[in-house]
C-alpha cells in the first residue's frame, strides 16, 4: 500500500486528475478518437473517486465521478431527453459485486421480496434513444450528456436491420434505448480500408460506430455496417411489462433487434457462473462486449431503488480485465499495399490471446516503430484493441539483453526494388511503381470488389495468375481477356471462365460512381467517387475539373481535390481511362433525353424531407434520387424546408409541415415527379 496522501498532494493530484479525465472526455466523446484504453481511463476516474472519498472537500460540483460524461456536438440538432440516459456503476472484480449486492440487499430490507436478476453482455458501442411514434420511428439520437443528446434520426435510418415500423405496438409513442455498434469483421475491414488510404484508424468498434452515427451526411453512417441492439423501454410498466425478461420479449415481439445473450439468475452463484461462461464465449461473438450487466430484473423494486445523478442504484456493469500478454519479435516484415505503401508488421512468438492465437501485428508505419522503439528480438506487451486487433502495447526494456536488432523500413519495395518515397504530409513510405506486382494485385482486387466494377468470381487466385502471367498488366488489360484466355488459367474450368467473361462484360454498364472508386485515386473512397460522380455526371468533366472547383464541393476539400487532380494529370492512368473508356465501360451518368433545366425546375435547390414509409423504394433510395437531381435531404421539418414528402403512416414531421404551411406531396405526387424526370423508382 502506497502511502496516504496529504491534503496538499491530493488537492494537486485531483486537479491533475481532473485535467487529465477532461483531456480526454474531449477525444472520446466530442472526437470519438481516445488515445488511452478504456481501462487506463477508468482508472484516472478511480483514483479521483478515493481522493474525493478520502477529502471530501476536494469534490467539485462538477466532478466527473457525479455526472454522465460526454456532451452533444455543435453541429447537430439537439435532441432533450425526457428521462435522462444515465451511465452504470461498474465492478471490476468479484469483491466489488458483492458490495453492490450488499448495498442492494439493504436497500430493500423492508420486505421479503423475491429478487432474481437479468445478466447481460455489455455491449461496446454508443447509447442511443428511439422513439416510435404510432409504431413508426420517429427519432433516433444520442445520450449525450445525459439530458441533452443529439438528433441523429438521418443515420438511425440507414441502419438495416432497424425496423422502421414496429409490428403490434401502433398507437402513443413509446422510447426504446440501447446500442448502436459494428461487428468485429466490419470493423477490421473499415480500418483496413482507411489504412490503405491514409485515414485515420478508429481505436475500436466502439469508435467506429460512434464516429459514422454522429455524422451529418447520412451516406457515411450508410456505407458502414451498423448493427444496434435494445435493452431497455422507457416508462415500461405503461405496456404492462414487469421486469427485464419481460422487457426484452416485449422488445423482440416488436421486431427490435435484441443482443440475445441474457440469462435470469437467482443469485450471486449464476451470476459468476455466467460471468465466467460470458468470458469464454465473448470471443466468439461477432459483436465486442466488454462486460457483462447485472439488472435487478423487477422493474418495481428497480423504483424502489431509484438512482444517483449518475447511474441507477438497481444494476451494475462488470467489466472484464484487459488481457495482456508478453511475447517475442521475431521479425518485421512489409507488405505493399493497393496504394504502394509499405507496412510494417511484426512476426511475433504466437500467443493466445482475447480467444485466437495471435502470431502477427501492425506497426503501421516508421514513426509507430521509432516512437514505441520496437527492436526485432525485443520482449513485448501485446493486447489486442478493441479486443480485436493485436497492437504492441511496449517493449519490456528490462527483458533487453543488448543484440535486439533496431528496425528501419528498407528505403527500396520489397517487391520491386523501387526507390521508396516519402511524402512530407504522410506518415506512410510509398513504392512510386505502379507497375510493381504487389500494387498491381491489390489494385485489381480492389477493382473487382463489389462497390467498383463488381466482377464476381475475379478474386485474389485469378488476379495472381493473370498478372503472374503478364496477362494483365493494369485495370484496363481485363477487359481484353477472352473465356479462351481464361480457360488456361489454373482451375478455371470452361463453365466457370463463360461465367467469368460474361461478369466482366455486365462490368462495362457499372454506374459512374463505381468506375470512379474503381480506379483507386488516392483518398477517394466511395462516398466521394459519388458525390463527384453526381456533381460532374461524366469522366471528361472530372478530368477537366481544376483544383480550385474540386476542393469546393461538399466533402471534397484540398487534400482530396489534389490528389484527383495529380491521378489525371498521370500519363500512364490517363492511358487506363482511356483504354477503359475504348472498351466500352461506361463513363457518364446517363441523362435519359432529359434537359438538365428541366429536372432543376422541380427538385434543383430544394430542401427536401421524408417522412412515413414509402412503398416504392427504401426511403435512402429516395433520397439519392432527389440529390442526383439537385435537393437537399434534411431529418427534420423547420421553416426552410421546401418540400415533405409523406409516405404511410407519417410521423409528427407531418404536423410541423402542415402548421408551417410547406407543400406536402404524397407517394403518388412523388412518384409523378420523378417519372416526369424520366426516373423509375428502381
Ligand atoms: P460505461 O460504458 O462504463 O457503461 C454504461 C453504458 O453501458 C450505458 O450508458 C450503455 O450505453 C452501455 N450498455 C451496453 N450494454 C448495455 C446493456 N446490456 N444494458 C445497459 N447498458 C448497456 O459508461 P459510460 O458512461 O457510457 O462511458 C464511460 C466509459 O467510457 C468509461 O468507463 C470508459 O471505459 C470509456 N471512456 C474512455 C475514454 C478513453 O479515453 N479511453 C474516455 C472517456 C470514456
Amino acid at each position: 500500500m502506497s502511502e496516504p496522501l496529504s491534503f496538499d498532494e491530493a488537492r494537486r493530484r485531483a486537479e491533475f486528475l481532473r485535467r487529465e479525465i477532461a483531456a480526454n472526455d474531449e477525444l472520446y466523446y466530442v472526437l470519438d478518437s481516445p488515445v488511452i484504453e478504456d481501462h487506463e481511463y477508468d482508472a484516472l476516474l478511480r483514483e479521483l473517486a478515493e481522493i474525493e472519498r478520502a477529502y471530501p472537500e476536494l469534490i467539485t460540483p462538477d466532478s466527473p465521478n457525479a455526472h454522465v460524461r460526454g456532451t452533444a456536438r455543435a453541429e447537430f440538432r439537439k435532441f432533450a431527453h425526457t428521462v435522462p440516459m444515465q451511465s452504470l456503476d461498474n465492478a471490476l472484480n468479484r469483491s466489488e459485486l458483492e458490495s453492490f449486492f450488499e448495498r442492494t440487499a439493504r436497500a430493500l430490507s423492508d420486505g421479503s421480496y423475491e429478487i432474481s436478476w437479468v445478466c447481460e453482455p455489455k455491449i461496446d458501442g454508443l447509447a442511443v434513444s428511439l422513439i416510435y411514434a404510432n409504431g413508426v420511428l420517429e427519432t433516433g439520437s444520442t445520450r449525450g450528456d445525459g439530458m441533452v443528446g443529439e438528433d441523429v434520426t438521418h443515420n438511425i435510418r440507414t441502419i438495416k436491420s432497424l425496423p422502421l415500423r414496429l409490428k403490434r405496438f401502433s398507437e402513443g409513442s413509446v422510447e426504446v434505448r440501447g446500442e448502436v455498434c459494428m461487428s468485429r469483421e466490419d470493423f477490421a475491414l473499415l480500418n483496413q480500408a482507411r489504412e490503405e488510404s491514409g485515414d485515420q484508424l478508429f481505436a475500436n468498434p466502439r469508435n467506429a460506430a460512434a464516429g459514422s452515427v454522429r455524422q451529418l451526411d447520412h451516406n457515411v453512417a450508410a456505407s458502414r455496417k451498423l448493427s444496434v441492439f435494445l435493452y431497455h423501454v422507457v416508462d415500461a410498466p405503461r405496456f404492462g411489462i414487469k421486469s427485464q425478461s419481460e422487457l426484452l420479449r416485449w422488445l423482440e415481439d416488436e421486431g427490435l433487434p435484441t443482443h440475445g445473450h441474457d440469462r435470469e439468475c437467482r443469485d450471486a452463484g449464476d451470476i459468476y457462473a455466467y460471468l465466467e461462461e460470458w468470458d469464454k464465449k465473448r470471443f466468439t461473438d461477432s459483436i465486442n462486449t466488454d462486460g457483462v450487466v447485472v439488472k435487478l430484473n423487477d422493474l418495481e423494486l428497480r423504483d424502489r431503488l431509484g438512482s444517483t445523478a449518475k447511474a441507477p442504484r438497481w444494476a451494475i456493469a462488470f467489466k472484464y480485465p484487459p488481457e495482456e500478454k508478453r511475447t517475442r519479435v521475431l521479425g518485421i516484415d512489409i507488405s505493399v499495399g493497393r496504394t504502394g505503401a509499405l507496412t510494417p508488421t511484426a512476426r511475433l512468438e504466437p500467443i493466445q490471446l482475447s480467444g485466437t492465437t495471435v502470431q502477427r501485428a501492425s506497426l503501421h508505419n516508421q514513426d509507430e516503430i521509432d516512437r514505441k522503439d520496437i527492436r526485432v528480438g525485443d520482449m513485448v506487451w501485446v493486447h489486442k484493441a478493441g479486443e480485436i486487433i493485436p497492437e504492441i502495447l511496449r517493449v519490456d526494456y528490462e527483458a533487453r539483453a543488448g543484440d535486439e536488432i533496431p528496425f528501419m523500413i528498407p528505403p527500396v519495395c520489397p517487391v520491386c526494388g523501387t526507390e521508396a518515397v516519402r511524402l512530407p504530409s504522410e506518415a506512410a513510405i510509398r513504392c512510386p511503381n505502379r507497375s510493381c506486382g504487389a500494387q498491381l494485385q491489390e489494385g485489381l482486387l480492389h477493382f473487382v470488389s463489389r462497390d467498383c466494377m463488381d466482377i464476381s468470381g475475379m478474386g485474389e487466385r485469378i488476379i495472381r495468375q493473370l498478372t503472374e502471367r503478364g496477362l494483365v498488366r493494369s485495370a484496363a488489360d481485363i477487359y481484353e481477356l477472352s473465356a479462351e484466355s481464361l480457360t488456361d488459367l489454373e482451375r478455371v474450368a470452361g463453365k466457370s471462365a463463360k461465367k467469368l467473361e460474361e461478369a466482366i462484360d455486365a462490368s462495362r454498364g457499372r454506374p459512374l460512381h463505381a468506375v470512379i472508386n474503381a480506379l483507386g485515386i488516392r483518398n477517394v473512397g466511395k462516398k466521394t467517387a459519388r458525390d463527384i460522380a453526381i456533381h460532374f455526371r461524366s469522366m471528361d468533366a472530372l478530368i477537366a475539373a481544376d483544383e480550385q472547383e474540386l476542393a469546393n464541393l461538399d466533402g471534397v476539400g484540398p487534400a482530396i481535390a489534389a490528389s484527383i487532380v495529380s491521378y489525371f494529370s498521370d500519363p500512364h492512368n490517363m492511358s487506363v481511362v482511356e483504354r477503359l473508356k475504348d472498351s466500352g465501360v461506361n463513363m457518364i451518368i446517363e441523362d435519359e433525353g432529359e434537359s438538365p433545366r428541366s429536372r432543376s425546375e422541380i427538385f434543383a435547390g430544394k430542401r427536401m424531407v421524408f417522412t412515413g414509409e414509402l412503398t416504392a423504394m427504401p426511403r435512402q433510395k429516395a433520397e439519392s434520387l432527389v440529390e442526383s437531381l439537385g435537393a437537399s435531404t434534411s431529418a427534420s421539418v423547420s421553416k426552410r424546408t421546401d418540400i415533405l414528402v409523406a409516405g404511410a403512416a407519417p410521423g409528427s414531421k407531418y404536423n410541423k409541415a402542415l402548421s408551417l404551411g410547406i407543400e406536402i406531396w404524397d407517394e403518388a405526387a412523388f412518384l409523378e415527379r420523378l417519372s416526369q424526370n424520366n426516373l423509375a423508382p428502381h
